[in-house]
């Protein structure tokens, strides 16, 4: 039985914030506004995880008003996703994210984001896509001001014997 997922974020990007996407630091004069770290990007994946199981959201596991997740590395928060979908026998196929922001460019970052992923969510970087892209100056990832991303993954039942 296969499941299908979709997450979406947006953060807010300030200065003497770091830019953490895919729990990768990118240099950047400005980074995530957020409760946790605010890495928008396992943001995403972790609402697609959650999405393809019905199991709610991030907001609903991880809330914004528990001291608990003040500044967590989101690296965590995604384990413990990771070990909700493995307590309901579900395994991931393949994810795909896609970050949008103006500024930086991170195509130099892509696989290094990747393998973070990969380590963290025990998944074979060749089931982990990340892509880049910009608004062409539109809107507020165009005017860099905030930073989105998309995310879908796909699960299937694990074979119980
Ligand atoms: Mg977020």
């Amino acid at each position: 039985m296969y499941r299908i997922g979709n997450g979406y974020d947006v953060h807010r990007l300030v200065e003497g914030r770091k830019l953490i996407l895919c729990g990768v630091e990118i240099p950047h004069p400005t980074g995530e506004l957020g409760h946790s770290d605010g890495d928008v990007a396992i943001h995403a994946i972790m609402d697609a995880l959650l999405g393809a199981l019905a199991l709610g959201d991030i907001g609903k596991h991880f809330p914004d008003t528990d001291m608990t997740y003040a500044g967590i590395d989101s690296k965590i928060l995604l384990k413990k996703v990771i070990n909700l979908i493995n307590s309901k026998c579900y395994k991931i196929i393949n994810i795909d994210c896609i970050i949008v922001l103006q500024k930086p460019k991170i195509k130099d970052y892509i696989d290094a984001m990747r393998k973070s992923l990969s380590e963290c969510m025990c998944l074979d970087m060749e089931c982990i896509s990340v892509k880049a892209t910009t608004e062409e100056k539109l809107g507020f990832t165009g005017n860099e001001s905030g930073v989105k991303s998309y995310a879908v993954a796909l699960l299937h039942k694990k074979l119980v014997l």
